[in-house]
């Protein structure tokens, strides 16, 4: 008697590779042809409030939109977002919404207070200024990215919207990465100091957000993963804990993998190429550091 067909290995085989596959497809392109480049759009929103022309007139004065327009060019979308900056009646804010990536006067006012007085870790006022912008808009994209492209992922899309804009900091120049980094760690350092002589509010550890500290070390974490020469003294110097450290070239790996799988596709790579030919900041020239001057990790841990 011949064994019943349906228990025959190879369709057994079949059928669960067929699973596999099923699986690993799961995230179907959108279809190419609604999907083009160049699909950002800005405006430049009067402040309601006087106090915030200076931060618009600043704003406009560096092209800040359309730089940021240019620079996300590449990515692929089926519909268009708008880039704005706009007033919110005293709301510290920035969001992705209704198609537009929005940050608000107020937010600006916030990181210039917040801002060191002077050179800090070897980054000037204006460059530890240029760190939390350029970090707070690639964050509102990684939340459009998300939801426009119905892009996967696990855990609150708070941290995959962190980790896409730290990601993309790190793909800049090394020069250029460390400022930015370093630039937008000091906001968050600031908020942590201030956290850590109170135990949080238990609505903060329910919030969509981490908590300042953890996304601080969640960003240094992948600068560190990413290279850890290049930012050898954020360990050294005790602004991420060896205990986290040690892992963080896994955490950088993993985010690399996230990114290639589920975003790069969306990405039209030629345009990449031109984008990155460009210089992007004005930062004082300044050697990057060198493993022969790699601190030793954890001394003061
Ligand atoms: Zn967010």
């Amino acid at each position: 008697m011949k064994p019943a067909a349906r228990y025959r290995p190879s369709f057994m085989m079949a059928l669960v590779f067929g699973l596999f596959v099923t699986a690993a497809t799961a995230h179907d392109l959108l279809p190419a042809a609604s999907l083009k480049t160049h699909q950002f759009d800005y405006v430049y929103e009067e402040p309601k409030n006087p106090a915030h022309k200076p931060i618009y007139d600043a704003l406009k004065e560096i092209q800040i939109l359309e730089k940021l327009q240019e620079f996300l060019s590449p990515l692929r979308f089926p519909s268009k977002v708008t880039l704005k900056v706009r007033g919110c009646d005293g709301v510290i804010n920035a969001t992705f919404w209704d198609d537009a990536i929005q940050v608000c006067y107020e937010y600006f006012e916030y990181v210039l207070k917040q801002a060191p007085k002077s050179e800090k870790m070897g980054l000037t006022r204006r460059e530890a200024l240029i760190g939390p912008t350029i970090d707070v808009f690639l964050h509102e994209t990684g939340h459009a990215v998300l939801e426009v492209l119905e892009i996967p992922f696990f855990g609150r899309e708070e941290d995959a919207a962190d980790y896409f804009a730290s990601y993309i900091l790190l793909q800049f120049p090394k020069h250029d990465a460390r400022r930015l980094i370093l630039g937008a760690s000091f906001l968050a350092g600031k908020e942590a100091a201030e956290e850590q002589g109170k135990a949080p509010e238990l609505r903060l550890l329910a919030d969509t957000h981490g908590l300042p500290a953890q996304r601080l070390y969640a960003r240094l974490c992948m600068a560190y993963g990413f290279d850890p020469v290049l930012f050898a003294d954020v360990v050294s110097l005790g602004y991420l804990p060896q205990n986290r450290a040690k892992n963080c070239r896994y955490e950088y790996q993993t985010n690399e993998h996230a990114f290639n799988s589920l975003v790069k596709p969306y990405i039209d790579q030629e345009l990449v190429k031109e984008i990155r030919s460009k210089k992007w900041f004005q930062f004082e020239p300044r050697p990057v550091p060198h493993e022969s001057e790699r601190p030793d990790d954890g001394k003061k841990q």
